[in-house]
């Protein structure tokens, strides 16, 4: 671009930028400190655009200095849990492939998994790297297809397969919500986004399903009516609010780079 369009700024806006405030607890693996210190293996954490945009948009709705807990379910997925409008804990790490299961990526396993996988098969670094990138999560787990929609279509025939893909993945958003409600202290707002977040009924009331301890009091008819824009899935007299909120990347990325011009 700058070779092409010599006399135009060039703008990066990162998808990591959001997750800088995370802290040294938050971000380090207990792995020798020495390949942190020599090649930056940490957590860096992804989807950082999106949840800029959601917490600005929260804030819109319900005011500041609140603990939010962000699920950002498209193809990639991850969760935020964002405390006064910080990031402080994110599922995705060093690569997208940490945290949720999500279309294509198996999420978090033990690493030995990793080894014994290479062993078993035979297989290259790259060749195993591949199969948890592309030939796992939805896809690996239903052996049919890694869209949501495929999965909640056969899910809903009975498929068992299906129903056990919808299981696992919503299992482990409702392990994240926990986790990160207690780093947060509480919770004030669970939000739901991207591809599958704003349009999988099943998945988002499964995940709800059995939260009301934390104060989550949803509405499983609001969930079931399908609406554009923000939709606040919880009871009117929910302690924690949930909300749908369609996230807007390009927006983002375009309201950054307009403030860093203006600077
Ligand atoms: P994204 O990466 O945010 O574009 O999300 C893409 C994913 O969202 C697709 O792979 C689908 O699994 C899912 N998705 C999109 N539309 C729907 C829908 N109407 N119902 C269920 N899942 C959907």
């Amino acid at each position: 671009c700058m070779e092409l369009i010599k006399d135009k700024p060039n703008i990066a806006v990162f998808d990591t930028a959001f997750h800088s405030t995370l802290s040294p607890e938050a971000f380090l693996y207990a792995i020798p400190y020495e390949d942190y210190e020599e090649f930056k293996i940490r957590k860096y954490g992804f989807h950082g655009i999106s949840y800029m945009y959601i917490s600005q948009e929260v804030e819109k709705l319900i005011g500041e200095n609140k603990k939010v807990i962000v699920c950002h379910l498209g193809n990639g997925a991850s969760v935020c849990a964002i405390k006064n409008g910080k990031s402080i804990a994110t599922s995705m790490g060093l690569t997208p492939l940490e945290g949720l299961m999500m279309g294509t990526r198996c999420g978090d396993i033990d690493p030995s998994c990793v080894f014994q996988i290479m062993k078993d098969r035979n297989l290259t670094v790259s060749e195993v790297e591949e199969r948890l990138n592309k030939k796992s999560g939805m896809l690996g787990i239903s052996g049919m297809s890694s869209d949501s929609r495929d999965i909640e279509k056969a899910a809903s025939e009975g498929n068992e397969r299906a129903i056990l893909t919808e299981d696992i993945y919503s299992y482990k958003i409702k392990k994240y919500i926990g986790a990160y409600s207690a780093l947060m202290g509480g919770l004030d707002v669970l939000v739901f986004t991207a591809g599958i977040g704003e349009n999988a009924f099943r998945i988002r009331e499964k995940v709800c399903e059995g939260l009301e301890y934390l104060g989550i009091e949803f509405s499983i008819d609001e969930n079931n009516t399908r609406k554009s824009g923000i939709q606040e899935l919880s009871k009117a007299n929910s302690k924690v609010k949930v909300f749908k909120i369609p996230t807007q990347e390009e927006y983002m990325i375009a309201k950054e780079a307009k403030a860093i011009l203006e600077k």
